[in-house]
């Protein structure tokens, strides 16, 4: 039978959701069903992230997530490619690499800048609604300073660096609180007084922020104003040229540099469709994100037009995801009628926005969510936490990860809302000898087990005395260790005195096997927590010399790898599990505390510099990149592989899906 052909076009915010429902949904029927997604680029570009690479807060790559990541593990097969147009009554869409034919079919190509047609913008403007926007703002922001370096004349200096962001909406404000925070660091940078610098925010309308409630939007005004920031409201924007921009009042603002973020609309690709026009070159659809026009065909995020409470949609992340659903329920419910399974009926849309958040800068932001409006380190840390929440629903853990590391653990110049107090990045090889010495220790504790007799006691009377002994021997141990401690004060003789003691109410305990563990005295535990208890009596009961075969051959291991930097991170994992089965036992003192908290920084991957891992770890990371459930779960480390039959097959679909 002939596979349904599902198309989504565009890998944005709308069509990544879209195109995972889908797979979700129809995973039981992935055997006759095909989902594709096109786009014209390799990766999913966090757009609401831009500005923060126009500024250079953050670099280009940490906006990219690869399609391969986010669908390497789906049954999605993703083409690269630029559809040219749609032919809906063929149900072909024409690529520039080739032709796709479908069954059923999600539009989702986003939106592009507008500039109202006001004269010269279009010419003389920067925009920003794309990835190559914001690295062009970024070169000509740096280059801007650099030659304002090189001029004596103060006017001409003063206009150089006379930087205007005009809109005020969220993509202009956020745009300006970058550049407040990177323009006085590129000054310092090229050595050019920052009091020389102007920049400005404009905005046609009374308010900047409008869909803001007062309270966080004056606290936003207040903030750029306490930066430096001209913030001028009312102010309509005539012409521009390559020197000047003119405001409708007649007032001329000489600059070099005006970055336009007043309005988008539909992208030209979807206005020229021969579909039903909605506004703004958007395209109509009903309350299911369908086109009037044909059964098939839907429509989600910027690109659709739509009113809501006489209201259009907005342009915004949650209203994308929340129309790709929609339409994305569409097909689901059409494809399952097809194959004569009950399928749920659709429900129609009904926005659910849960606020805005806008940061200006990485230290500051306001928002308004769920009612609550708020300002400073609680508004950063919760757009924070939304993003995070977004990047792990796309890529999961890898995905959330990677969002705390581009922007809060490794974040540059102090830019995050806790500075850079967790960038600092010391050199692997100092934390060589640290490593080497941890390892050697725990040598030393498996060979001294060794000696005990741990791997020749075959009854596992090392590691288990049996339940009712158990409290007995836990009892002795313990007023043992605390005349040890005692003693131990005295003098180094009176220790082995001690032990003896230690032996001795040992043995009064009367039991034939028992000899205590060995271990570091005294324990910083008095006795035993509950959870070792129950894993004693429930785990090691059954096993005692396994266990004991377990323990000693993880010290020795652990040592080993350690010392040698081979396989670091697991056996950094090792060891700080042993070493907290020692804490909660009461077997330990509190010199376990320094071996747990090494093994916590040997995770980091210590091995890598003058140890194994330097060679093994890349070799194991490819290897472990190609296994699917790593690709599934998203837990494969940076870009998932894959190999060569996975390739091929890869290829094969690629194939089938154009005509
Ligand atoms: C700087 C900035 C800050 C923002 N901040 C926020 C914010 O804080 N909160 C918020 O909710 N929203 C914010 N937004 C808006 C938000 O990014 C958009 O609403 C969102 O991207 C819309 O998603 P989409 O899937 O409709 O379109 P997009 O994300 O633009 O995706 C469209 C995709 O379609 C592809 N495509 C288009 N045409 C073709 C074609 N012909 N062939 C192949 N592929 C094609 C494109 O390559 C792209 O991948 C911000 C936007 C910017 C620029």
């Amino acid at each position: 039978m002939d596979k349904k052909r599902i198309v989504v076009l565009g890998g944005g915010y709308a069509g990544v959701h879209a195109a995972k429902r889908l797979a979700k949904k129809l995973k039981k029927f992935r055997d006759r069903v095909e989902i594709t997604l096109i786009d014209r680029n390799k990766h999913h570009i966090l757009m609401t992230e831009l500005h923060e690479v126009a500024g250079n807060r953050v670099d280009e790559e940490s906006v990219k997530i690869s399609f391969e990541r986010i669908f390497a593990g789906k049954r999605v097969n993703v083409v690269r490619d630029e559809i040219k147009t749609i032919d809906f009554k063929k149900q072909i869409l024409e690529g520039a690499k080739a032709s796709y034919p479908y069954d059923q079919i999600i539009i989702a190509s986003g939106a592009e800048s507008t500039d109202f047609n006001i004269p010269g913008i279009k010419e003389n403007a920067f925009f920003l609604w794309s990835l190559q926007d914001s690295i062009r703002i970024k070169h000509h922001i740096r280059e801007t300073v650099r030659e304002a370096s090189y001029i004596s004349d103060p006017v001409e200096k003063k206009e150089k660096l006379t930087f205007v962001v005009a809109g005020g909406g969220f993509t202009g404000v956020e745009l300006t609180g970058e550049l407040l925070e990177w323009l006085p660091i590129l000054c310092k940078q090229f050595g050019v007084d920052y009091k020389d610098v102007t920049l400005m925010n404009i905005e046609a309308l009374a308010n900047i922020l409008t869909m803001l409630p007062e309270k966080p939007r004056n606290k936003a005004v207040a903030y750029m104003k306490k930066k430096g920031v001209i913030v001028r409201t009312n102010s309509l924007i005539v012409n521009a040229n390559e020197d000047s921009l003119t405001l409708k009042d007649g007032t001329v603002i000489k600059t070099k540099t005006l970055i336009w973020t007043c309005g988008i609309r539909g992208t030209k690709f979807c206005h020229e469709l021969d579909l039903t026009d909605g506004r703004v070159q958007r395209k109509q659809v009903d309350q299911f994100m369908k086109s009037p026009d044909y059964e098939n065909v839907y429509l989600a995020g910027d690109g659709v037009w739509f009113m809501e409470n006489n209201r259009p949609i907005p342009q915004i992340v949650e209203a994308a995801e929340q129309t790709a659903a929609v339409a994305a329920d569409g097909i689901i419910y059409t494809i399952k009628k097809e194959f004569g399974v009950d399928a749920k009926p659709v429900e129609p849309f009904k926005s659910n926005f849960h606020g805005y958040m806008v940061s200006i800068g990485g230290r500051y932001a306001v928002s308004h969510t769920a009612g609550i409006s708020l300002s400073g380190f609680l508004a950063m840390a919760m757009k924070h936490l939304v993003n995070m929440y977004y990047q792990a629903g796309v890529c999961g853990i890898n995905g959330a990860w990677g969002y705390l590391k581009h922007e809060i653990l490794n974040i540059k110049e102090r830019r995050s809302l806790i500075g850079g107090f967790a960038s600092y990045k010391p050199q692997g090889y100092w934390f060589a000898f640290l490593r080497i010495y941890l390892g050697i220790m725990w040598l030393i504790e498996g060979i001294g087990k060794i000696k005990e007799g741990w791997l020749t006691d075959t009854t596992g009377s090392k590691v288990y005395w049996g339940s009712p002994v158990a409290n007995a021997v836990g009892d002795a141990v313990s007023s043992a260790s605390t005349a040890v401690a005692e003693t131990a004060t005295k003098a180094v003789e009176t220790v082995s005195s001690a032990s003896y003691a230690v032996a001795d109410t040992v043995n009064q305990v009367g039991t034939a096997a028992v000899e205590t563990v060995k271990q570091f005295a005294p324990p910083l535990l008095k006795e035993p927590l509950a959870l070792f208890t129950w894993m004693n009596d429930n785990l090691v009961a059954l096993a005692p010399y396994l266990f004991q075969l377990i323990i000693t051959l993880s010290e020795v291991g652990i040592g080993l790898a350690l010392i040698a930097g081979l396989f670091t991170a697991p056996a950094a994992v090792v060891s700080l599990g042993l070493s907290f089965m020692f804490l909660i036992g009461a077997l330990a003192g509190k010199e376990i505390l320094w071996y747990m908290a090494v093994s916590i920084v040997m995770i980091g991957g210590a091995g890598r510099a003058f140890g194994l891992d330097y060679w093994v770890m890349p070799w194991i990371k490819k290897t472990w990149n190609k296994i699917p459930f790593a690709k599934k779960l998203y837990i494969f480390m940076d870009e998932p592989e894959f190999t060569r039959k996975q390739m091929e097959r890869r290829l094969a679909k690629n194939k089938d899906i154009t005509t």
